[in-house]
């Protein structure tokens, strides 16, 4: 498999690991949002969080918390973050391993919320929307 991120877990690709354990790789994002910008990654090969199970799902996530963490306790002390993932090619997946965008924030650094990725509201009701979802 040519990925980019197998490899980086794999450890065949340079990089700057910030963790691993043995299902989960955690390194620097080479274009960073923010000092601390973190890509957490299944170090099985999948596009999406469909193709994991809840298990593997869960040691992701697992994953996430813990960097941020280690992130939060370090000399960075970012006062928040905003954790995210590009989930498909439509979402901004340029990557097609599945990776989690940990991205530290500082009051006052001139970002935004995850809401302000589209704003695209419905034109129906709220009611209309969950009827076509459940
Ligand atoms: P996506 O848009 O797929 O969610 O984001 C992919 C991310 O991977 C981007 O933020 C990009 O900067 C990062 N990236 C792409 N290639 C490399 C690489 O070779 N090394 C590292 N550390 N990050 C990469
Ligand atoms: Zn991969």
């Amino acid at each position: 498999m040519d990925c980019l991120f197998c490899k980086i877990a794999a450890g065949e690709n340079p990089v700057h690991k910030v963790w691993e354990d043995e299902n989960v790789f955690a390194f620097l994002d080479i274009n960073p949002s923010s000092p601390g910008h973190t890509m957490v990654i299944p170090k099985k090969h999948v596009s999406t969080m469909f193709e994991l199970t809840r298990e593997e799902l869960g040691g992701v996530f697992d994953g996430v918390k813990k960097v941020m963490q280690k992130i939060k306790d370090s000399k960075l002390a970012p006062q928040g973050f905003n954790v995210g993932i590009n989930h498909d090619s439509v979402a901004g997946q340029e990557v097609m391993h599945l990776h989690i965008h940990i991205i530290p924030r500082w009051e006052n650094d001139g970002g935004s919320s995850v809401q302000s990725i589209i704003k695209h509201p419905p034109e129906e009701s709220l009611e209309s929307v969950l009827e076509k979802i459940v």
